[in-house]
């Protein structure tokens, strides 16, 4: 094996790199600069944690985020590597502690905070690091140094400082904001030699993204986080006052929820931040307060019930969640009024020009919320990133769409715009249709034949038909700072022809799986509740010793011998041999009591398989449905005896179709195939619900499936 993957393995337990890391070790080990975009749990450390191994001397890393430190340096002594820290918190006793480390030459990384290193008399701490031999400086969360930046720090204007001081040392710099203008920012304010770019999608995949209307946003949530009764989640408010409220509230409902806000005394915040940290408690009601320096990689859920300020935010809150890849979720409470309570919140007095800025950017948060496209394709366009059509992954391309006629609605619309003279707004208009008692419908108007007709209708239903009017053509809104509604050509046109007006009404969104992979989900609670004993007793977070993927690995492989441990990933040698024990009892102790065996042979196949052409290899959790299948078991029992439903066996099924495992005539006779051809004909392949509407009851969805897997495969 390379000295650079032996590397990975055995310090970090990972055999294959992510994203561009190879390509960065590289490049930073031949004493190259490199500017590194990558989003959050993108697997930025490995960046300059595996350099600094390999490379003679130790490796500085600057970062802003002082309480994360030693989380990362444990992470770091955990797998086996001599790391240590430097910050303010420190006693002076520990600094000497650590000054003495340096200079035995005894750590391989050192973190320290900006304020530390150009703090101190005669060039401060930075000038006598000169006398060692420094192998590598990181500069983590580099947005820090610029002002366009959402996290501007002063102090970190000093870095340029370290390449005078290190002129020849290669220098790393990391960050997961998107944004252009800072990114460029970066690498000139801290002096990079001619740096590398290394650009990583933003795509947050294992993200799913949705949007629900804010009206009983508190039971809708209740509903939400039944799925994730075991699961860490963060909740965000805008105001403090409503995280202590929601928080009592979840309480009430059994939930362990915490508030967490600027304005709670400073062993509360830290207390609380620190049972979340610990898994203590699930969930965090918190304002944008918090989140900065959170690395919890188990987060599962982020929801927002009040609209952020704009998309950056959105983006950095959300992100958040699934560090550790596995499927997560973002959930939004979205309603009108909440636009124009942050209107007022995002305008700046005297500062007409940022007002604008600050007004648009709640204007794209907002076109977000509305939209009918794929979420993904928005946000990354948003941040200048091509993007298909649909994702998959977002209530959106999940949702299914019925058809709805709004003739009725769109007429008393238009006929209150006209009758108003297209002197109006969106707001006042729907206000008039409701027959709102506000004093701002003048008298005159109420005499109007149309004042109130629309009281049936809620605001918020009523802002849908007007937006939905809007992105059909039928209606405008002029620019300007009170914008007015007006008719176009097509609403006239459709008055006159009497012709009816149809919208696509989004209906129940087919919920997401979130214990999509199969694993042993009983095992994974064992695992959680060890990982959680031993966290404890070290007095480390949870996810440090192992993160919840590596759990879900153990669940699905169930390895019984430190060999087999060290194929999961995240077990590097030092953890196979500190924890390796106590994990495979536990994975022995359940494959005894289940009478079941290990899977671990499953895990060796998976390395040497790849896809090839559209032909889909099949999976092994696909290979034993089949075997089973095969065995003459029918889909009921499969399930009976893996623990799945049937609706999971059904998709194995389908899917061994289209891998030519299994014929496809077996399962669908010829008539019912010829039917579904002709409904693919008219409403495509890319979803199944719009075909399966157009066919008999008697077709199912495992049917209409199994034909798609086949046609795929043949295409
Ligand atoms: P970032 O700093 O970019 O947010 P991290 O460096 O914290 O990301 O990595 C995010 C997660 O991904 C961590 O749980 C880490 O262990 C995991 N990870 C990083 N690199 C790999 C890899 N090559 N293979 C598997 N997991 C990885
Ligand atoms: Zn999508």
């Amino acid at each position: 094996m390379q000295p650079i993957k032996n590397t990975l393995q055995r310090y970090f337990g990972f055999s294959t790199f992510r994203n561009h890391q190879e390509a960065i070790v590289k490049h930073i080990i031949a004493g190259n600069d490199a500017m590194v975009l990558m989003p959050t749990g993108g697997g930025k450390s490995i960046c300059y944690q595996l350099p600094a191994l390999l490379l003679d001397g130790m490796t500085i890393v600057v970062s802003p985020l002082i309480a994360l430190m030693k989380d990362q340096v444990d992470a770091l002594k955990m797998n086996g590597i001599a790391a240590d820290y430097l910050n303010s918190s420190q006693s002076s006793s520990r600094q000497a502690e650590v000054m003495a480390e340096i200079s035995e030459g005894r750590l391989k990384l050192l973190y320290v905070a900006p304020e530390k290193l150009f703090g101190g008399e005669n060039g401060g701490f930075l000038s006598s690091l000169e006398q060692y031999k420094i192998a590598l400086v990181a500069i983590d969360e580099a947005h820090c140094v610029s002002q366009w930046g959402h996290d501007f720090r002063p102090e970190y204007l000093q870095l340029s400082r370290l390449k005078k001081v290190f002129p020849a040392v290669p220098t790393i710099a990391l960050t997961a904001t998107a944004d252009s203008l800072t990114q460029k920012d970066i690498a000139d304010k801290l002096a990079l030699n001619s740096p590398k770019w290394f650009v990583s999608s933003f795509n947050r995949e294992n993200i799913n993204y949705t949007i629900a209307p804010k009206m009983h946003s508190r039971e809708k949530l209740l509903a939400f986080l039944d799925d994730y009764k075991e699961e860490s989640g963060i909740i965000y408010t805008l105001s403090r006052n409503a995280t202590e409220s929601l928080a009592e509230f979840l309480q009430e409902h059994d939930f362990k929820a915490l508030p967490y806000h600027a304005g709670l005394e400073r062993e509360v915040k830290e207390r609380h931040q620190e049972d979340f940290i610990k898994d203590k408690v699930k969930i965090i009601v918190a304002t944008i307060a918090f989140g900065m320096g959170i690395d919890k990689s188990n987060v599962r859920f982020v929801v927002h019930m009040d609209l952020p300020k704009n998309i950056e935010s959105y983006y950095q809150e959300t992100g958040r969640a699934g560090r550790d890849g596995l499927p997560s979720k973002a959930l939004l409470f979205y309603s009108r009024g909440d636009v124009m309570k942050m209107e007022r919140f995002v305008e700046v007095d005297n500062n007409a020009a940022f007002s604008n800025v600050m007004l648009k950017k709640l204007k794209q948060m907002s076109v977000f919320c509305e939209t009918n496209t794929c979420r993904r394709q928005y946000l990354l366009q948003y941040f200048d990133e091509q993007a298909p059509d649909t994702c998959g992954n977002c209530d959106v391309c999940l949702g299914t769409f019925e058809e709805k006629d709004i003739t009725r609605q769109a007429q008393m619309l238009f006929s209150a715009i006209v009758r108003l003279k297209e002197r109006f707004g969106a707001s006042y208009l729907i206000d008039f249709l409701r027959g709102s008692k506000s004093s701002k419908i003048k008298a005159e108007q109420r005499q109007v034949k149309t004042f109130g007709v629309g009281k049936d209708y809620s605001k918020d239903v009523w802002s849908f038909y007007v937006r939905e009017l809007m992105n059909a053509g039928y209606i405008r809104s002029q620019e300007g700072t009170y914008p007015t509604l007006s008719l176009e050509p097509k609403a006239w046109e459709a008055l006159k022809a009497q012709q009816p007006i149809v919208i696509k009404e989004r209906v129940a969104e087919t919920e997401t799986n979130i214990h999509q992979t199969e694993y042993e989900y009983d095992l994974f609670m064992d695992l959680k509740a060890l990982r959680y004993r031993m966290a404890s007793e070290e007095n480390v977070p949870p996810y440090i010793i192992a993160s919840d993927a590596a759990l879900v690995e153990i669940a699905t492989y169930l390895p019984i011998t430190n060999q087999a441990l060290k194929q999961m990933a995240g077990f590097g040698e030092m953890k196979v041999e500190k924890y390796g024990k106590a994990f495979c009892n536990t994975v022995n102790g359940y494959l005894k009591q289940n009478q079941i065996e290990s899977r671990i042979h499953l895990k060796k196949s998976k390395t040497s398989k790849k896809r090839s052409g559209t032909v889909s290899t099949i999976s092994d959790t696909f290979k034993e449905t089949l075997s089973l299948y095969k065995s003459g078991l029918s889909i009921p029992e499969i399930a009976a005896k893996r623990s799945l439903s049937p609706n999971t066996i059904e998709n194995h099924l389908a899917r061994c179709i289209g891998a030519g495992s299994l014929k496809l005539n077996d399962f669908v006779d010829n008539k019912k195939q010829n039917a579904i051809e002709a409904a693919i004909k008219e409403v495509g392949m890319e979803k199944l619900s719009p075909i399966k509407e157009l066919l008999d009851d008697n077709i199912s969805y495992f049917e209409i499936r199994a034909v798609l897997e086949n046609k795929r495969a043949l295409a």
